[in-house]
């Protein structure tokens, strides 16, 4: 495969040893949608008034709210007197509004050709319709629904159509399987599941039926099982499935929005698990689609006229706020891609972005980073004029992926926005906007108007400029989850304990610039402490990509008993690069003379893969496992379970273990 273009490295190393900056390009700057800094000195006067002005321009309430934020730390209500529905301001008032012809979603099938343009009009039909077969299984408010699919429109469908009728969803990710599915299921209590026979994945199936009936059979509370015809292959059936197509064949094309009180529970989702088991967020009506929304147009630029994908899947949360409630509320065009990004070649993306014309394209630095490896080639293929802004979110962006990013995807004109945020916190919390901030590459810059961060050391204090801490949040925002489905107690213990009631501790560490500006440095646990020197996972990481041959990298701490701790490096190289004993030993030179000896990593492990999440994102508490020959514990939510063993032989060989 080819390697990045030699003329791209000499910008890319230029580029980082001046620490440029880049400022918003003039022409975003005037014609943005938030154009100057005036947002932010609103919001810093009256926080609670600003979320209540675009609670008022950007939802639709059957009775408008006279409450604002109530704060009885740590738990928080927005809006709670409001009355609306979310799906009614996700579809209809588009609709009512004369916009039904806009199409919502272009869909676009895994198979070549496979596509299907779906308008708001359409999407309140076939959500209306599915409203009515869930009520006529018995489901109403309040009742928790599980949703097991893969990236189809009927996705987005299922959801909407439990927030028309009041019933909280509960998405489980299409590539986990029956266990994890099962033991969510349990968690929420959910007592109807929808699902669909099969999905497409890299040209091949995934059967999520079959998975869904194991499932189930371990969830005994589940009654209903709701079956979409996809791929149309024969599927087992069981007395409880219905199939999708025969609950609606008679039921009415409309139906009646349920109103819902602004702190009704809109969804459960659960984290991806990579630091601890999975936690079950509770996420409200109103507060959450105002922040979704609001950050979606503001971070994204999004206009009448923009053609927006996230290309995150809808099972995480990213694709909740930004795939679904974000832009639906916006009443904005989308992209939907069923598949892979590698299928049928490493330029999926970009012939989907020319194709529709796609001004605002959002994806994860795991994904940036591969096509980084594939090379230029695949971007060249085609034209991706009609980008205006990039996003990236779910880990920190080392930079040179970042400037990468920049210069091959979006041709030296598109800002870079690096969005920092959580399942827990339901939309962005750190971000740029584009037409307003000027970037760094690696850094997610400053707090969204209205957010409260900060970093403070062990005690609470505040940290000098330049130190690293923990992130915390220390005013409620209106997207927050409410909870922890089930366990309240949890939700206290993990989030408000450390610093008292009042403040959410992110778990995430970072420092702020002399500007101000965050650098996650990723988790607060993670952040490995030798000989009494904080050194973060972040930079060892963003280092060793730095080097010629190296693809991905994860770094963690192992336990050590003179020094505290010692770094261990996990590194995927990239294709025509092997490992061997030399480059191990240069890549230690490599970051020791980059960072300082103290930083010199113990070991270097090269891996076929890094243990990673299905959501793409490595899996911490599994490194820490390996470097210190522990116990691995639960790997049900990673990617490839295979190859952790594998690491481990060769960290217990490289660290005298036998
Ligand atoms: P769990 O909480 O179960 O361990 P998780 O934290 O990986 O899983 P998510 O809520 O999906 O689950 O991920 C949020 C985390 O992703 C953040 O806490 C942060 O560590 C990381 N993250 C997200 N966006 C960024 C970003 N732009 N820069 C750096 N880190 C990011
Ligand atoms: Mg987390």
């Amino acid at each position: 495969m080819s390697e990045a273009h030699p003329e791209t490295l000499a910008l890319i190393e230029g580029l980082l040893k001046e620490q440029r900056t880049f400022p918003p390009p003039d022409e975003l700057r005037r014609s943005a949608i938030i154009g100057d800094d005036s947002v932010y000195r609103e919001a810093e006067e009256d926080f609670e008034g600003f979320w209540a002005r675009l609670a008022d321009e950007f939802l639709t309430w059957y009775r408008k709210p006279a409450k604002r934020l109530e704060w009885n730390p740590p738990h928080c209500t927005w809006f709670e007197d409001g009355v609306l529905n979310v799906a009614y301001n996700c579809l209809d008032r588009h609709v009512e509004a004369g916009r039904g012809e806009k199409v919502a979603y272009h869909w676009v099938g895994e198979a070549p050709g496979e596509s299907r343009d779906i308008t708001y009009a359409e999407l309140l039909r076939d959500v209306s319709r599915l409203a009515n077969g869930l009520r006529e299984l018995g489901v109403g408010r309040g009742d928790r629904v599980g949703i097991y699919m893969g990236m189809v429109p009927e996705l987005p469908v299922a959801m909407l159509a439990c927030a028309r009728i009041g019933a909280p969803h509960m998405v489980v990710f299409g590539g986990f399987s029956a266990e994890s599915l099962a033991e969510r299921l349990r968690d929420a209590g959910a007592t109807v599941l929808v699902t669909q026979d099969e999905g497409w994945r890299k040209g091949g199936k995934v059967p999520l039926k079959a998975n869904a009936d194991q499932a189930v059979a371990m969830a005994p509370e589940v009654r209903r099982v709701v079956v979409l015809r996809h791929t149309g292959d024969p599927v087992p059936w069981e007395e409880h499935d219905v199939w999708w197509h025969e609950l609606v064949a008679d039921v009415p094309d409309t139906c009646e929005p349920e109103p819902m009180g602004a702190e009704d529970t809109l969804y459960l989702l659960h984290t991806s698990g990579s630091t601890a088991k999975p936690k079950g967020a509770l996420h409200t009506s109103a507060g959450y689609l105002l922040h979704a929304a609001v950050t979606h147009k503001w971070i994204f630029d999004i206009h009448d006229d923009s053609v927006w994908w996230c290309a995150a899947d809808v099972g995480w949360v990213t694709g909740h706020s930004y795939i679904v409630y974000g832009p639906l509320a916006n009443g904005t065009t989308s992209v939907l891609y069923e598949g892979d990004p590698a299928y049928p070649d490493w330029d999926r993306h970009w012939q989907i972005i020319e194709r529709y014309g796609v001004t605002s394209y959002y994806t994860a630095p795991t994904l940036i980073r591969s096509f980084v490896k594939m090379g230029e080639e695949y971007p060249g293929r085609h034209d991706l004029s009609s980008l205006r802004v990039l996003g990236t979110v779910g880990e920190p962006i080392n930079p040179e992926a970042w400037v990468w990013y920049w210069k091959v995807i979006g041709g030296g004109r598109c800002p870079v926005v690096d969005t920092w945020w959580q399942t827990e916190t339901g939309g962005i919390l750190i971000t740029p906007l584009p037409g307003v901030t000027t970037l760094k590459p690696g850094s997610a810059t400053v707090a969204f108007p209205g957010i409260s961060s900060r970093i403070v050391d062990e005690q609470g204090n505040p940290v000098e400029r330049g130190s690293g801490g923990f992130l915390i949040v220390d005013k409620p925002w209106p997207g927050m989850f409410r909870t922890l489905f089930g366990d309240d107690e949890r939700y206290v213990r993990t989030y408000f304990s450390k610093y008292g009631p009042g403040v959410y501790v992110t778990g995430d560490g970072a420092k702020q610039d002399e500007d101000g500006y965050y650098w996650l440095m990723g988790r607060i646990d993670d952040v490995i402490n030798v000989a009494g020197h904080r050194l973060s996972t972040t930079e060892i990481e963003s280092t060793l990509v730095e080097h010629p041959a190296v693809a991905e990298a994860a770094a963690t701490g192992a336990y050590d008993p003179d020094r505290g701790q010692r770094i261990v490096c996990f590194v995927l190289l990239k294709d025509g690069f092997g490992a061997s004993e030399e480059l191990g030993e240069e890549l230690r030179e490599f970051v020791a003379g980059k960072i300082g000896k103290i930083a010199r990593p113990a070991a270097v492990l090269f891996g076929d893969d890094l243990p990673k999440t299905r959501s793409g994102k490595i899996m911490r508490r599994l490194l820490k496992n390996i470097a210190e020959g522990d116990e691995l514990g639960d790997t049900t939510t990673l990617r490839d379970p295979a190859i952790v063993e594998d690491l481990k032989r060769k960290a217990d060989h490289a660290l005298g273990r036998g």
